[in-house]
C-alpha cells in the first residue's frame, strides 16, 4: 500500500470540489464522478458527461488530473470522460467515435475470444512477435481490462513514462511497443465499468499513447461478447479481427458469438486460430490429438471464415508465458515460432485481400 492510499473517497472528492464546472457547481459534488479509486498511488475515475459536453469537459478532466496528482504520494491519475447512454450501444457499422488518434498505425487488429482462458493473450503476444520477426513494426494494446496479462507475458516492470504533449510512452519489450490497461487502472475499478465506460477508457488510452509509426497494432480484447466488447469493436477503427478458440470451445457457441459480433459491426474476420489444438508430450515429444483432428478447420469452413492455423498445447509455451519470455521471442524460427509466423503470414494476406481492412491513406 502506498502512503497516498490513506486518502478516502471523501478526501478525493473534496479535491475535486476545487474545480468549478462550466454551468455552475463543483465537480466533486456534481454527481458526475464515478469509479473513483486509489491504489498503489494510482487514482482512476470517470466523469459522466453528455456527448455534446465533450469539448468543455476535456479542460475539466485535465484540471481534475492535475489537482489529484498534486496530492502527496499520488503517482498517476487516469480520468476518463464517459458519455454513457442508458441503452446498450446502437449498432452502426464500424463507425469511429472520435477523431483518428491512430493516424500513424497501418492496421488495428483485434484478437478476441468468446470466453476467457483460451489463450487469447498468449496468442496475441506470440503473434505480435512473429510479425516483428518478419520485419514489421508492431504494438500491443492490452485492452483486456478485466484480466490484463501483458505485463506478465512480456515481463514488463514499472510504469509507463510521460512523453511530449502529455502522452504516455509505450513500454518496450522484445522489439514490441506495449501498453496495458493493467498499468493504468486498478482491476477492481475496471470490473464495475460497463460497456461504454470501457470503450471510453480504451479509446482514450489509444489516443493518449504516443505509439509512433506502427505497421500493426494488435488489440488484446476483453474476453466475451457483451456490451464492452461490442462497443470496442464498434468504436475502434479495426481493420479486422482474429478469433482464438480451443477445440472444445469451437464446437460450442462462444466462438460463433464472437464471429457474429464482429460481423454485426462490419469488421472483417481475418480468421480463427485454434489454440491448445493437440498436446505435445514434454517427455517423448509425441503429439496427441485429445479432441480429435481437423474439427476446427471444418468448423471454420462451416462458418465461412479462414482457418489461420493450430497451436499445440505445450509446456514450453506455458512456461515461457509465465516467465515473461515468450517462446517466439526466444526462438522465432523454432517449431512453435514457425507456427506463429505461418499464422501471421496468413493473417496479413487476408488483410490485404479484404477491401474494408484498408485504412484511408494506407498502402
Ligand atoms: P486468455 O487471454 O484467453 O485468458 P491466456 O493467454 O492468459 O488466456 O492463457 C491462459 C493460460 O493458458 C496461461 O497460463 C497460458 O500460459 C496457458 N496457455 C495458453 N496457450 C497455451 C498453449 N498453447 N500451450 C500451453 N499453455 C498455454
Amino acid at each position: 500500500m502506498s502512503g497516498s492510499d490513506r486518502f478516502g473517497d471523501a478526501e478525493l472528492r473534496a479535491v475535486l470540489d476545487s474545480i468549478a464546472l462550466p454551468g455552475g457547481g463543483r465537480l466533486g459534488a456534481s454527481g458526475r464522478v464515478a469509479g473513483l479509486s486509489i491504489a498503489g498511488g494510482r487514482v482512476s475515475l470517470s466523469i459522466q458527461i453528455a456527448p455534446q459536453e465533450a469539448q468543455a469537459f476535456a479542460r475539466i478532466r485535465d484540471q481534475a488530473e492535475a489537482a489529484l496528482r498534486a496530492l502527496p504520494g499520488v503517482t498517476s491519475v487516469f480520468a476518463v470522460l464517459t458519455a454513457e447512454r442508458p441503452a446498450p450501444p446502437k449498432l452502426t457499422p464500424n463507425k469511429p467515435m472520435r477523431t483518428d488518434p491512430l493516424a500513424g498505425i497501418g492496421h488495428v487488429i483485434a484478437v478476441a475470444s468468446g470466453k476467457g482462458g483460451v489463450g487469447k493473450s498468449t496468442t496475441t503476444v506470440n503473434l505480435a512477435l512473429a510479425l516483428r520477426a518478419q520485419g514489421l513494426r508492431v504494438g500491443i494494446l492490452d485492452a483486456d481490462i478485466y484480466g490484463p496479462s501483458l505485463p506478465t507475458l512480456l515481463g514488463l516492470h514499472g510504469k509507463p513514462g510521460m512523453g511530449q504533449g502529455r502522452k504516455l510512452k509505450p513500454m518496450q519489450a522484445y522489439g514490441l511497443k506495449a501498453m496495458s490497461m493493467g498499468l493504468l487502472v486498478e482491476p477492481e475499478t475496471a470490473m464495475v465499468w460497463r460497456g461504454p465506460m470501457v470503450m471510453s477508457a480504451i479509446t482514450q488510452m489509444m489516443a493518449d499513447v504516443d505509439w509512433g509509426a506502427l505497421d500493426v497494432l494488435l488489440v488484446d480484447m476483453p474476453p466475451g461478447t457483451g456490451d464492452a466488447q461490442l462497443a470496442l469493436a464498434q468504436g475502434t477503427q479495426l481493420a479486422g479481427a482474429v478469433i482464438v478458440s480451443t477445440p472444445q470451445d469451437l464446437s460450442l457457441i462462444d466462438a460463433r458469438r464472437g464471429i457474429a459480433m464482429f460481423r454485426k459491426v462490419d469488421v472483417p474476420i481475418l480468421g480463427i486460430i485454434e489454440n491448445m489444438a493437440h498436446f505435445i508430450c514434454p517427455d517423448c515429444g509425441s503429439s496427441h490429438a485429445i479432441f480429435g483432428q481437423g474439427g476446427a478447420e471444418a468448423e471454420a469452413a462451416r462458418l465461412s471464415v479462414p482457418f489461420l492455423g493450430a497451436v499445440p498445447l505445450t509446456m514450453e509455451l506455458r512456461a515461457g508465458s509465465d516467465a515473461g519470455q515468450p517462446v517466439t521471442a526466444r526462438d522465432p524460427d523454432g517449431p512453435l515460432g514457425r507456427i506463429y509466423q505461418q499464422i501471421a503470414r496468413t493473417m496479413m494476406a487476408g488483410l490485404t485481400r479484404s477491401p474494408q481492412a484498408q485504412r484511408p491513406g494506407q498502402p
